[in-house]
């Protein structure tokens, strides 16, 4: 029998970065949370580069001083390699702002996210590992609570004023409610596996998240290197093109490595030192964010192809807004959708600039290219690739990506 409390005042679902981060931050102002999480951490999970904008939540969290502390490779760019092999001039983040902020780090997952875990832990939050959630419980429109099977095979109720759904792509009450809203354009899927030895760049872009392109565009590999001299190396390409009509995912692996020189030369002296992982990476979010006693965060809101390693700031930004929301309804004795959701629109608007600029990569953008033809706007793209997408200032860029899309036709034609 586990020891939980048989009414809470807010239930969490799933400890990964978005529940870690909505129960530490709601701990912090006073609220009672119980946080129940299937698995034991440390556990493997995909997404190990972070941004910069992750910054400020990391910063409210408290972890910052255990992620300087931590092995953590430091990041402090991010660079592109075309198709032909051009490498384009790193983006290193500090060019609007110097500050600590500028700098941030490539992790591996079971390591951080068992760090937000303890922090979580550390600031009040009640956490159940080992608790898988079987449903969430409604009277009416509202959500009352959680339905929870214990490791021990008992089932139990645990009662609350908030549900969080932090179940990252399992994404329990979008699928419950049936809320998902498919993204047709960027159904992809990758495959990855992890490298010792490999290729290294000296000094300040040792810690750079590299995206190299595919022969012929038709996908692109991500080169991330993590501590103890590890390496991530997936590559990314359209669902059917990596996974039908094609051999093992160790055999398409290759190929595609072979499609890929620039990848190819960095791993040739190195280890492979794990499996080969694959999944699919379909884009979706939910129609709504929140509703009467209940609210989505991280990928359990949404999902976004992870080009640019919006992940986990996603599932941070959404943690923070959240949790401020509740604490400020549980406060005035409100949890209506009304209150829950305040932050909802302003939140996927920012979650769409990002789309759009994974939408231009997969269309024929380039950055080099187009940070000549528009140096205006080297700032605004650091901005976007930092993570700060939350300004209206910055739809301009897109106003001037489909400029150069016509230009660029024009001289084709
Ligand atoms: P998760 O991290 O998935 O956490 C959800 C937790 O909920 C899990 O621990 C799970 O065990 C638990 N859970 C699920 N169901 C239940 C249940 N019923 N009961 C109890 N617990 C439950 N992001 C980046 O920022 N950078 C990257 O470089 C990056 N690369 C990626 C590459 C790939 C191929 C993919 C697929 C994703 C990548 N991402 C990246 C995205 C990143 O992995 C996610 O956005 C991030 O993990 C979301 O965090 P989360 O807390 O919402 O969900």
């Amino acid at each position: 029998m586990i020891d939980t409390n048989d009414k809470t005042q807010v239930v969490v679902i799933g400890g990964g970065p978005a529940g870690a981060t909505v129960s530490t931050l709601l701990a912090q102002q006073g609220v009672q949370v119980e946080l129940f999480e299937r698995e034991k951490f440390p556990r493997y999970h995909i997404g190990e580069s972070l941004i910069p904008e992750t910054y400020w939540v990391l910063k409210r969290l408290n972890m910052l001083e255990k992620l300087k502390d931590s092995p953590f490779i430091k990041k402090y760019s991010v660079q592109f390699v075309s198709d032909s092999g051009k490498q384009s001039a790193p983006f290193y983040f500090h060019d609007n702002k110097d500050h600590d902020c500028s700098q941030t780090w490539q992790v591996r997952r079971s390591e951080f996210d068992e760090m937000m875990l303890r922090n979580a832990e550390e600031h009040g939050v009640k956490t159940h590992e080992g608790v898988r959630v079987l449903d969430v419980l409604f009277e009416g429109d509202r959500a009352v609570g959680v339905q929870i099977l214990d490791e021990e095979g008992n089932k139990r109720e645990v009662r609350a004023d908030v549900v969080v759904d932090a179940s990252g792509q399992s994404s329990l009450l979008l699928n419950k409610l049936k809320l998902r809203v498919p993204d047709p354009t960027l159904n992809k899927g990758s495959i990855w596996t992890y490298f010792q030895g490999a290729q290294r760049a000296p000094g300040r872009d040792e810690g750079a998240t590299t995206v190299l392109q595919v022969e012929n565009k038709t996908g692109w590999f991500w080169y991330i290197p993590l501590h103890d001299d590890i390496v991530s190396v997936g590559v990314v390409g359209d669902f059917d093109y990596l996974f039908k009509n094609r051999g093992s995912h160790e055999e398409v692996y290759l190929e595609e490595l072979e499609r890929c020189p620039g990848v190819k030369q960095r791993v040739e002296n190195a280890t492979q030192v794990s499996k080969v992982f694959a999944t699919k990476d379909f884009t979706y979010k939910a129609k709504q964010a929140a509703g009467n006693g209940w609210v989505l965060i991280g990928d359990a809101l949404g999902f976004l192809d992870p080009l640019y390693s919006s992940g986990v700031l996603l599932a941070l930004k959404s943690g923070e807004l959240a949790a401020d929301a509740i604490a400020e309804g549980l406060k005035k004795g409100d949890t209506s959708r009304e209150q829950l959701a305040g932050w909802e629109a302003d939140y996927l608007v920012g979650m769409e600039r990002m789309r759009n600029l994974v939408c231009a990569y997969y269309d024929g953008f380039n950055f080099g290219k187009f940070v000549r033809r528009f140096p205006n706007h080297r700032g605004d793209i650091t901005d976007l690739l930092i993570g700060d997408l939350f300004k209206e200032s910055l739809d301009k860029v897109f106003e001037s990506i489909d400029t150069m899309k016509v230009e660029s036709e024009a001289m084709a034609d």
